[in-house]
């Protein structure tokens, strides 16, 4: 990681690539902010293994790197094949909720495969589709009863045991929060995650099912939304409001909406969340050629400056580092990406947050103040993550936001935020003692250095009260 700083985050997912101590270390040094775990894939022994393995690494190497736990949520696959079922263009083929009721009557043999969830017969209706293995497959549905729902197969390809189902623009009635992701969810609570993202959130009570859940379990991880469908588009706004961060789950997303939408709800989507203030990831195929080749493809470099351009808070990795042959490298491409077209962005690219209260407009002045001193620095302090959430909202267009907590589970989850870059140091009793240890911490971290512009918002005593402020000091 070279030294100039970077505003966009990067998020990586765990595997058998970058698993192991040695690659983990790799990873953290070439500037990974977040390691996600995906419980679509993960056994409860392995993801204590890794959680602990994690933690260990990033104490080693001197980085607090966050975790997020990303779980399943409400998914419909097929069930198990004795050997791969090759399905022809034209053919008839049954899914089936009843066992054995897929063969076709009047003496003709018609292919079938079970179906995990009972109630697929009630919510798909004839003329919808029935996508199988990430879109690989496509098939119509012709006709239907209570045990199965018979199709006619459009686009032909060999099913396997198990393989996901989408149904674009279906509404499924399965639980948004199931109980393997409750199971999932109290390992990550007893591990420490930092973060949960729920996956297909089709509305915003989906999220709050989860927000009780951590609720009750006194817990403050924060919670990311992924959406993943077109419920989730029509829901959009309401989702950002409910949750404590977005991420454009781009690859089932551009199987459940026509593709040719992907570009625009991945702009309309960062465009909202930087409206409301929320944190947002754009995520998969980033760099998917690097899953084998040691270079990323020139439209690849150019979808992740599109993501650096459109303001996201990160870029994320998954196949690319769960299974790739270049793990280390697409950090890597990721950093140097995002170095580059951040030294491009000015403040025309920047959207208005729409935020009100007094706290917000100390925080805007301190930004104003920031984007109008050229190579300033805002530097704030944050015990609940309030002051960096608000700054890192509100973007400043080059100064980067130092923020100071005394708190290694907050340092953690401000790992997700643009431009933030968190330190941990104990507060003093007094504000201002607290200021001037962070400054002596920066210089010797050589962050700051005498003749730099410092823009602080943090709160200070007056006549006993805490009060919010924004100065401005000259490092000495
Ligand atoms: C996605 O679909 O883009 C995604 C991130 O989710 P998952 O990897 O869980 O399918």
């Amino acid at each position: 990681m070279s030294a100039s700083f970077r505003r966009t985050r990067i998020i990586f997912t765990l595997g058998p690539a970058t698993e192991s101590e040695a690659m983990l270390e790799k990873m953290i040094r070439a500037g990974t902010d977040i390691v996600r775990l995906n419980m679509a894939h993960a056994k409860h022994d392995w993801t204590r293994t890794v959680i602990r393995r994690i933690r260990a690494v990033s104490e080693r190497v001197g980085r607090e790197v966050a975790i997020l736990m990303d779980i399943k949520g409400p998914e419909i696959r097929t069930g198990d094949v004795a050997a791969p079922i090759e399905l022809k263009a034209g053919e008839i083929f049954d899914f089936t909720v009843k066992p054995g009721a897929g063969n076709g009557s009047g003496g003709e043999e018609i292919r079938s495969v079970d179906v995990n969830y009972q109630n697929l017969v009630n919510d798909i209706q004839v003329g919808d589709t029935v996508l199988v293995d990430n879109g690989l497959l496509r098939l119509e549905v012709l006709e239907k009863n209570d045990a199965r729902i018979r199709c006619r197969v459009l686009i032909p390809g060999s099913l396997a045991s198990r393989r996901h189902i989408n149904l674009p623009g279906v509404k499924v009635n399965l639980p948004s929060f199931t109980d393997k992701d409750r199971a999932d969810t109290t390992v990550g609570l007893e591990e420490g995650i930092d973060f949960v993202a729920l996956s297909f959130v089709r509305e915003a009570a989906d999220i709050e099912l989860l927000r009780a859940f951590l609720r009750e379990r006194k817990s403050k991880v924060r919670i990311i939304a992924k959406i993943e469908d077109q419920s989730a588009i029509v829901h959009l706004d309401e989702i950002v409001r409910a949750c404590d961060g977005l991420m454009v789950a781009r690859g089932d997303l551009g199987i459940e909406c026509p593709f040719e939408d992907l570009p625009v709800i991945q702009r309309r989507a960062v465009r909202t969340c930087l409206a409301q203030g929320r944190p947002v990831i754009v995520a998969t195929h980033m760099l998917e050629s690097m899953i084998t080749q040691p270079v990323p493809t020139r439209a690849e470099i150019t979808d992740v400056a599109n993501a650096v351009y459109e303001l996201a808070d990160c870029v994320m990795l998954s196949g690319e580092t769960t299974v790739g042959k270049y793990p280390v490298e697409c950090v890597q491409m990721l950093d140097k990406i995002s170095r580059r077209i951040e030294s491009e962005t000015d403040s025309a690219t920047r959207e208005p947050s729409v935020f009100t209260g007094d706290r917000m407009k100390v925080l805007h002045s301190a930004v104003v103040l920031a984007n109008e001193i050229p190579f300033s620095k805002i530097l704030t302090f944050t015990r609940h993550g309030f002051m960096a959430h608000g700054l890192a909202a509100l973007r400043p267009v080059s100064a980067p936001i130092l923020a100071v907590t005394p708190s290694v589970e907050l340092l953690r989850q401000l790992r997700l935020l643009r431009a933030v870059e968190p330190y941990l140091m104990p507060f003093a009793a007094e504000p201002d003692a607290t200021i001037e240890n962070a400054i002596g911490l920066l210089r010797r971290a050589k962050r700051i250095a005498p003749g730099d512009k410092l823009i602080i918002a943090s709160d200070i005593l007056s006549q006993d009260r805490l009060v919010d402020s924004v100065q401005l000091r000259t490092v000495t």
